[in-house]
C-alpha cells in the first residue's frame, strides 16, 4: 500500500517538473544531462531523450564553462544553494525570447537556481538547475531606466527650444573653466541677442515670436559641434561654449551664424519674419578669476554691437573692461 502511494507521488511530481513554467535540469557530477523538463525542451529545441547523457557544455558552448563550474562546485561543497542572477549574466542558456516588441532583447533573460541533490547516503551526487525566464521584469526595468535617463537629459534642456537651460550650461560653463585653468586648453564664447525683438512680438504676434526662438535655436544646433554648450541664456538671449577654440576661430563661428540668420525667413501662421542678431565673443583669460567673467565679457561685446547699429559681431579685446 505504502510503496503504491509512493509511486504515484512520483507520478504527480513528474507531472508537475514537466508542467510547470521554468526550466528543471538535473546534472551529473560530469555534468551530463539527466532530466530536462519540457520548458527546456521547448526552449531549445532539444527533445529530453535527445539531451539525455549529453553534457551541458557540448550542447551549450555559450556557457562559460569555468565561471559555472566554480559556482556549481561551491555549491556542492557547501551543500548550498547557488543563485545567478541576470543583472550580472543576463542567461545561462542561450534561449531565444519571444517578446512582442522585437529589437529590445532577442535573448530570454533568466535568474538561475543550482541546488544540490543528495542521494540516501547523503551525498551530493546530482544537481538540479531551476532556470526562470525574468525577461519581462528584465525589460521593465531596463526601460523604466532608459526613461529615467530621458527625464535627466531633459531636466538639462529647455522646453521651448531644446537647447541646454541656463542652470545647466552655467554648470558646463564651470567646469569648463576648470579644466581651462589646469589644463589652459583654450575656450570661448558666442552669445548672442536677437535684434528688435519686442517689434516682432507686437506687430506678429507673441506665438510668432516663440517661431522665431525656435528656428534661431536650430540655426545654432546646425552650426555647433556635439561638444559645443549651446544654451538658451534668455528670452531671445543665447549662448554657444566652444571648448578648445580660440577667439578667432570663435569670431569666424559667430559671422556665420550672423548671416545665416539673416538669410533666414520664418514662416509661421501665414506670416514672413525675418531678423538679425547682434553678438560678442570673448574667450578665457588669465585675468578672469571666475567662469562667469567669460559671461561679462561676451555681454559688454554684445552690448557693443547693439550699440554700433545691431546686426554685427563684436571681439571682446583685454583691454576692455
Ligand atoms: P534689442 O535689439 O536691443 O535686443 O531689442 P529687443 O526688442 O530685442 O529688446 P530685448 O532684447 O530687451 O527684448 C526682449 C523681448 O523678448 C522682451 C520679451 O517680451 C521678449 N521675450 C522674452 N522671452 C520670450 C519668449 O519666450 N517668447 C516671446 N515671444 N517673446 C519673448
Ligand atoms: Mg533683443
Ligand atoms: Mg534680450
Amino acid at each position: 500500500m505504502a510503496a503504491q502511494f509512493d509511486i504515484n507521488e512520483l507520478h504527480w511530481l513528474l507531472d508537475i517538473v514537466q508542467s510547470i513554467d521554468v526550466g528543471v535540469v538535473v546534472l551529473d557530477r560530469d555534468y551530463r544531462i539527466e532530466v530536462w523538463n519540457s520548458f527546456m525542451e521547448n526552449h531549445s529545441g532539444l527533445s529530453s531523450a535527445e539531451a539525455a547523457q549529453r553534457s551541458l557544455f557540448e550542447l551549450f558552448p555559450e556557457i562559460d564553462q569555468d565561471w559555472f563550474s566554480r559556482k556549481l562546485e561551491t555549491a556542492v561543497l557547501l551543500g548550498t544553494r547557488a543563485f545567478t542572477i541576470w543583472e550580472q549574466r543576463p542567461y545561462l542558456i542561450r534561449f531565444n525570447s519571444y517578446q512582442p516588441i522585437t529589437g529590445l532583447a532577442d535573448a530570454m533573460y533568466q535568474n538561475v537556481t543550482i541546488m544540490p541533490l543528495r542521494n540516501p547516503r547523503g551525498e551530493a551526487d546530482h544537481v538540479c538547475l531551476i532556470i526562470y525566464d525574468v525577461t519581462g521584469i528584465a525589460l521593465n526595468k531596463r526601460q523604466l531606466e532608459a526613461a529615467n535617463l530621458q527625464l535627466r537629459e531633459q531636466a538639462h534642456r529647455d522646453g521651448m527650444t531644446g537647447l541646454l537651460n541656463r542652470r545647466y550650461w552655467e554648470q558646463s560653463l564651470e567646469r569648463e573653466f576648470a579644466r581651462y585653468q589646469r589644463y589652459e586648453t583654450p575656450a570661448s564664447l558666442v552669445m548672442f541677442d536677437i535684434d528688435n525683438f519686442k517689434p516682432i512680438n507686437d506687430n506678429h504676434g507673441h506665438q510668432t515670436g516663440d517661431e522665431v526662438i525656435r528656428e534661431a535655436a536650430r540655426v545654432i544646433r546646425e552650426h555647433a559641434r556635439e561638444t559645443d554648450y549651446a544654451g538658451r541664456y534668455g528670452g531671445e538671449e543665447f549662448v554657444l561654449l566652444l571648448p578648445d577654440t580660440s577667439l578667432q576661430g570663435a569670431a569666424q563661428l559667430a559671422e556665420r551664424l550672423r548671416q545665416a540668420m539673416e538669410r533666414l525667413i520664418v514662416e509661421h501662421l501665414e506670416q514672413r519674419v525675418s531678423f538679425t542678431i547682434s553678438l560678442g565673443v570673448a574667450q578665457f583669460s588669465e585675468e578672469m578669476s571666475s567662469a562667469f567673467d567669460l559671461v561679462a565679457a561676451a555681454d559688454s561685446a554684445l552690448y557693443q554691437s547693439k550699440q554700433a547699429g545691431r546686426n554685427r559681431t563684436t571681439l571682446h579685446t583685454s583691454d576692455d573692461t
